[in-house]
Formats: structure tokens, sequence, C-alpha cells
């Protein structure tokens, strides 16, 4: 399946062509990010908090598309802690630079904390003032991963790392937010989304700000093994063959039923398999409530 459908050839081409259409969202204009003479790609600013860079992984990993056609074609990143080849001064001189002119697609990876702002510091500040000034000017932002999205793993601990949404809140910054939640997030929901944000797409969300078009259906509506768990056939041995291979994985913890996600649809790692496709039950780690209240993850719930 190959998602994007624009060069940045193509892209110089709509601008010129006066599509207005061209990076509307319900909420932003495109015109707001580019002016129509302005042949500059898009600038992405990517900043980390919590997080063990999985869903900078997540990314680098897709090979359809991949990062490397994304930056030549539709973006350019100008700050990204774990994929930029500067350091010290020189990188925090880039975000500054790519903060102070503006109008980027400002990326969160990982949770905030909010016992305390000292658990979290890159360059003497914490992530928390660093995320309030940057998203001042920023054009849309996008919270990737269950951390950044909900406070994810970080969030059981003694950090109290939140979200997102949690942070825009507590300081009253108006602006337009999507979750991408996920443990990791899956490469395409990323890449779509942004794509999609540049193409004028209307992005249809849901209650937690999740787009619709990857997060509109549960995972047990489209699970391999849900024939046999409308048959009553559930895994109680995983040492059994027979139970092992299709038989329902609920008695085991999955969350597939009220998890929302298309995993099943484009699987992962270039659509080889997906967790309940492959015999682990569903965690649920595209959901507000993980980790610690569906934990722990491999128990029934009760
Ligand atoms: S394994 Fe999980 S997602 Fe699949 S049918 Fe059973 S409960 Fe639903
Ligand atoms: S199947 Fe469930 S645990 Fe696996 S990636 Fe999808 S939402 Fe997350």
């Amino acid at each position: 399946m190959k998602l994007f459908t624009i060069t940045r050839r193509q892209f110089i081409k709509m601008v010129s062509g006066g599509l207005a259409a061209l990076g509307l969202t319900p909420k932003v204009k495109g015109t707001e990010l580019f002016s129509s003479t302005s042949l500059k790609k898009p600038a992405v600013v990517w900043l980390e908090a919590q997080d063990c860079a999985g869903c900078t992984e997540s990314v680098l990993s897709c090979l359809e598309p991949d990062l490397k056609t994304f930056l030549l074609d539709t973006a350019a990143i100008r700050y990204h802690e774990t994929i930029m080849k500067a350091e010290g001064s020189i990188a925090e001189s880039a975000l500054d630079e790519a903060v102070n002119e503006g109008g980027y697609i400002l990326v969160v990876e990982g949770s905030i904390p909010a016992a305390d702002a000292r658990f979290c510091r890159v360059s003497g500040k914490s992530s928390e003032e660093t995320f309030v000034k940057a998203a001042g000017n920023a054009l849309v932002i996008i919270a990737i991963g269950a951390c950044a999205s909900y406070g994810g793993i970080p969030r059981a601990g003694v950090t109290g790392g939140q979200g997102v949404s949690y942070f825009l809140d507590k300081h009253g910054i108006n602006k337009t937010l999507i979750n991408l939640p996920g443990c990791p997030c899956h490469p395409l929901w990323f890449f779509d989304t942004v794509t999609a944000f540049l193409n004028g797409e209307i992005i249809r969300i849901d209650a937690y700000k999740r787009p619709l078009k990857h997060f509109g259906q549960t995972i047990h509506d489209n699970c391999p093994r849900r024939p046999r768990y409308n048959a009553n056939k559930f895994l109680s041995d995983w040492n059994n063959p027979g139970e092992r291979e299709s038989f329902c994985l609920a008695l085991k913890g999955c969350k597939g039923y009220t998890t929302h996600g298309d995993c099943p649809l484009i699987k992962w790692n270039d659509g080889v398999n997906y967790c309940t496709a492959n015999g682990a039950p569903c965690s649920g780690c595209t959901e507000p409530p993980f980790y610690d209240e569906l934990s722990p993850l491999y128990a029934r719930e009760e």
C-alpha cells in the first residue's frame, strides 16, 4: 500500500496552481503554512520527553514509505533529538530557529512529567518549558505514541507523566491536536496523518483525538481469532497447539474487544503480522488507560 501520493514536485505544482485546499484542516488553512510563493517544505519539529524513542524507531523501521522519502519529498525535520546529527549549542540553535520561525508541525514523543518538571530536562530546560514554547508557534500538534497521547507507561511511575492535551489545558494553549497512540505508534498512522494534513484532507477524529480512519474500529472487529470467540473457543493452555493457533485470547488478557486500531488490517512490520494473529493478546496500547489501568497485560480482566 503506497500512502504517499504527493511528491515535492507535485506539491510545488499544486501550490503554483493555486489549489486553495492544500493544507486545509477543519481548523487550519494551508496558506498559514506556506505563502503561495514559498517553495519551502513544511517544517517538522520533533520533541522527545519521557520516552524510549520507540515511536522514532517505529517510523525509522518502516520500508514503505520510508523516512528518506518523507524527508526528500514531503517535510523537513528541523529538530529531532534522536536522529539529528547536531548536538549541544548547534542543536539548541536549530530548535530556537525553527520555533521562532513558527508554522511547523510539532510532533511530541513521550510523556511530560506532571509531578515535578525536574524529572525531564534537555539542555537545562524542562520538557514542559520547551513544549509550551514550541506549542505556541506550532501549526498543528501530533502526539505520537501512548506516552505523548495519554501518559502511557511513565504515567504509572513517580513522574506522573501526562500527555500533550493535559499540558495544553494547563497552559491554556489552543492548538489543533491529533493523538496517534500505540506502544509504539504504527509508522503508517504517522506518515498517513501528516500526508493527509498536508494534502488538505479533513482528518476526522474521535473523542480521544485519534483519526477515525485508523482508530474507527476495534481490534476485535477484524481479528482472525474472532470466529473462535464467537464459538466460545478460548485458549486456556499455551502448550496446546490446537488452541494456540486460532483460539481466542480473551482468557489470556486480550483487550482487543475494547481497543481501537486497524492493526489486523494493515498489520505491522510492513504488513507481516500483528499481535493477536501472532499469538500475543492485544494489550490495549492505543487506549487512554494503557498501561497502568490495563495491567497486568496478560491476565483476564475481572
Ligand atoms: S483474540 Fe482478542 S481481539 Fe481476537 S477475538 Fe479474541 S478477544 Fe477479540
Ligand atoms: S493489536 Fe493491540 S497491542 Fe497490538 S499494536 Fe494493535 S492496539 Fe497495540
